[in-house]
């Protein structure tokens, strides 16, 4: 699904790689944590899953196609099969949020019957089914970042980025946001979660993927946030460690195939995903053009109707 290979990137000429010699794949369906302190290259690592910058050595694949080859009017059909979820949510601020998710549609030249249906079954699955009126201001932070997550959502793409979402909620209702990332991903989709969030990871056990200095040190199936890998094992002064090793000390914490690697390809709610097939995403393709000033107007007509 998405996969770096032997990527580097410099973001200036002389700096120390935000990313280093990145060797690693994400299949389908799976649930990745990406740890590492700030700086390491969580962010970056997402920013060129989006084609939003380009590495500088190596190459980005995402569903088996090289990023470097997609050409730049492809591009937002290529995003349009990634949702992006922020840490500052990112909502449009004078939109409410039935409306930040149906921009999200019409700006694709969805039906008009289809956003209506599908609107409102997002607004449900985020739990906020009575609070489609509200301008984001008028939510809380977590209930902004559910409308975040099914403008995400709703286009059902296969990828979901999130970049520390958590990481302005209270553990509460950051927990009620991981559960939702949780229910997406048991749809199909694959997501991947950079985070600080130590409960969260520990939590869900998930692949972890921990980075420092842009570089890879631990991919661990179902890990939490902190290495387990005892610092004595690791120094090798523990008095008698062989029971507790499996081959290397440092073998246990890498990387194993994921212990169910089912092929997830279709979402098990096909109420809405039947409209959102490969053929109606290829078909919006051939509309791609269609602007945003057009959705504006149209938007004006709507509201004037309510
Ligand atoms: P993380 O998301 O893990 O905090 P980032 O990917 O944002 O890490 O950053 C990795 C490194 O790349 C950091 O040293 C950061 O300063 C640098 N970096 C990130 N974005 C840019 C940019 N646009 N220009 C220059 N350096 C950048
Ligand atoms: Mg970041």
């Amino acid at each position: 699904m998405i996969r770096f290979d032997n990527v580097t990137k410099t973001y200036m000429r002389g700096q120390h790689p935000a990313v280093e010699n990145l060797d690693i794949e994400f299949t389908r369906g799976e649930f990745v944590f990406l740890v590492g302190a700030s700086g390491s290259g969580k962010s970056t690592m997402m920013r060129m899953v989006l084609k939003e910058t380009g590495p500088t050595r190596g190459t980005v694949y995402v569903a088996g196609k090289d990023l470097s080859r997609i050409p730049s009017w492809k591009v937002p059909a290529l995003r349009r099969d990634i949702g992006m979820v922020f840490q500052d949510f990112r909502l449009l601020p004078s939109k409410t949020a039935y409306q930040n998710i149906e921009f999200a549609l019409a700006v694709i030249g969805t039906p008009r019957k289809v956003v209506r249906r599908l609107v409102p079954e997002m607004l449900e699955m985020v739990g906020l089914e009575d609070k489609g009126k509200r301008l984001p201001h008028e939510l809380s932070g977590g209930e902004q970042q559910r409308v975040a997550i099914a403008r995400a959502y709703v286009n059902r793409p296969s990828i979901l980025l999130a970049d520390e979402p958590t990481g302005n909620l209270d553990p509460s209702t950051a927990e009620g946001i991981l559960d939702l990332l949780g229910e997406i991903n048991e749809r199909g989709t694959t997501v991947v979660m950079a985070t600080h969030d130590h409960s969260a990871v520990d939590r869900m056990r998930r692949r972890v993927v921990e980075m420092v200095g842009g570089q890879v040190v631990r991919d661990q199936e179902g890990g939490r946030y902190e290495s387990e890998t005892p610092v004595s094992v690791i120094s090798g002064n523990l008095p008698d460690d062989s029971a507790h090793r499996e081959e290397h000390p440092l073998d246990a914490a890498e990387y194993r195939e994921p212990a169910e690697r089912t092929e997830r390809t279709e979402p098990e709610d096909d109420s809405a995903a039947d409209v959102l097939e490969e053929e109606l995403i290829d078909e919006r393709d051939a509309r791609l053009e269609r602007d945003e000033a057009a959705f504006d107007e149209e938007d004006e007509d709507e509201e004037d109707r309510r």
